[in-house]
């Protein structure tokens, strides 16, 4: 299983301003030229919450940690972390593609979850 995170970022040509891939100009210079920005590797936690009362499809957990990460070519991603415990701002994370829930209906939801790298 690899681990690029389909991100939906693009770098602008001009200055280098990182943003969504939805603006059709830099929101820093106006520039409409870009490069789609991919995030691999690892990267580190930036900030963090932990939910104690999850959305109903994570009715099987009383509560999860959710957590904004930047990877080294400054893409910042959300998503859950694997553990609630020992977190700190600045720790290495590694993302990982795997199951988070069942949806209301009974399908399976994947998405990206980050473990810390040790
Ligand atoms: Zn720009």
């Amino acid at each position: 299983m690899n681990n690029k995170v389909k991100t939906e970022w693009k770098k602008c040509d001009n200055c280098g301003f990182l943003q969504h891939k939805s603006h059709l100009r830099c929101l820093n210079c106006k520039n409409d030229k870009f490069t789609l920005m991919e995030a691999s590797g690892e990267c580190k936690l930036i900030t963090f919450t932990i939910l104690y009362a999850p959305p109903a499809e994570f009715r099987d957990k009383p509560s999860y940690a959710l957590g904004v990460v930047q990877f080294e070519n400054g893409i910042k991603a959300i998503g859950q972390v694997s553990t609630q415990e020992n977190l700190l701002i600045g720790m290495k994370l590694k993302p990982v593609y795997r199951k988070i829930c069942e949806n209301l209906d009974g399908k399976e939801v994947n998405a990206y979850v980050f473990e810390p790298t040790l």
